[in-house]
């Protein structure tokens, strides 16, 4: 099977079982395991922050940070398109009791700066709930993998630390490397005006499980106790974070790879009549496209695909996602497109 559902459905490589199989462990809860804190200290640096924190998702990454940045009752400002706002099941609302606060996301995967500073300048009266975190997210995943600019990021964090009031930013960066990549850039940049940063080992990097949250000393030691709230403090961890190390040294150029064939793949459902890709400016390794048709016929045209050995994920009932990662190669890509040839002609085609 061709998997472009997600780049989560990535395995690990050869190198990262060895190294899982090698790894030197200890109990992480009591900061015991060399291996964890070697993975925490690199990602730290390569993310510009004194410190680091493996946890067990992306998902649980964003859930300590709001948790540990936010009081009950305060509003998390988040993308309304956002993997925040979307996809995490309201965790913050359930467990924090924080008024998860969507803020409209333009296409290309922005704030709007409008409604973002209507809501900072929320007056400081008992009525409101007061706004207590911005969240920005880098790629923006729903809004096609769209990496969003050093510009915009900037903006973003000037409106959320003026002087008077100082609201903390926090980037989910569960593909900053992708974005980095996309930028021509450093994630250390991208993540210059954030107060903490997430991001994910286990999408186009490859790894089995793990993300890391990071920020100041600080601010980690807190959302180490968060962590420990969640059931997220893991005992001999380095065999997550072994393949981390693995990833963080072996698998970051090569998301280059990933961006090339999503661009191929574009170019090629461009060419298939029936099918529409939505346009993404810079693309990394996301391609979103419409069907002609209505949902019934865009059912049809994915099971067309699956015949054919492709999976893709659905999104909207007549939109789909295909992601590129490190076990496709461009040989799927002219195989998928061959694919989608078939699967159109005979799903819409008269
Ligand atoms: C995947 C993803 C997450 C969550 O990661 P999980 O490890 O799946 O919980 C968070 N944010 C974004 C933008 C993502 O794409």
């Amino acid at each position: 099977m061709i998997d472009l559902r997600s780049d989560t459905v990535t395995l690990p490589t050869p190198e990262m079982r060895e190294a899982i199989a090698r790894a030197e462990l200890g109990d992480d809860v009591y900061g015991e395991d060399p291996t964890v804190n070697r993975l925490e200290a690199m990602a730290a640096s390569m993310m510009g922050k004194e410190a680091a924190l493996l946890v067990p998702s992306g998902t649980m990454g964003n859930l300590a940070a709001m948790l540990t940045h936010c009081a009950r009752g305060t509003k998390a400002l988040v993308g309304s398109q956002s993997h925040t706002n979307l996809y995490e099941a309201g965790g913050a609302s359930a467990l924090g009791g924080i008024v998860l606060t969507a803020v409209a996301n333009t296409e290309d995967g922005e704030l709007d700066m409008g409604e973002l500073r209507r809501e900072l300048g929320t007056p400081a009266d008992d009525h409101f709930a007061q706004p207590s975190l911005v969240v920005i997210e880098n790629t923006h995943n729903r809004c096609g993998g769209a990496p969003i600019k050093l510009s915009h990021m900037a903006e973003v964090s000037d409106a959320a630390h003026q002087r008077n009031r100082k609201i903390p930013l926090h980037l989910d960066g569960a593909r900053i490397f992708n974005a980095a990549l996309a930028l021509e850039t450093t994630p250390k940049e991208i993540a210059s005006g954030a107060d903490t940063v997430s991001f994910c080992l286990s999408k186009g990097l490859g790894c089995p499980v793990g993300s890391l949250l990071c920020g100041s000393r600080e601010f980690i030691a807190r959302a180490h106790r968060t962590r420990k709230v969640l059931g997220g403090g893991m005992r001999q961890a380095g065999i997550i974070a072994a393949a981390g190390i693995v990833a963080l040294t072996t698998m970051v150029d090569r998301l280059a790879e990933d961006h090339q064939n999503a661009r191929a793949l574009a170019q090629g459902f461009a060419l298939v009549a029936g099918l529409n890709v939505r346009p993404v400016a810079n693309r990394t390794n996301m391609v979103v496209f419409d069907v002609d048709g209505d949902a019934d016929a865009s059912r049809r045209f994915a099971a067309a695909m699956k015949e054919r050995g492709v999976l893709i994920s659905p999104r909207e009932a007549t939109s789909f996602r295909a992601v590129t990662h490190h076990g496709i190669s461009r040989a799927d890509i002219d195989r998928t497109v061959a694919a989608a040839a078939q699967a159109a002609g005979e799903v819409f085609g008269d």
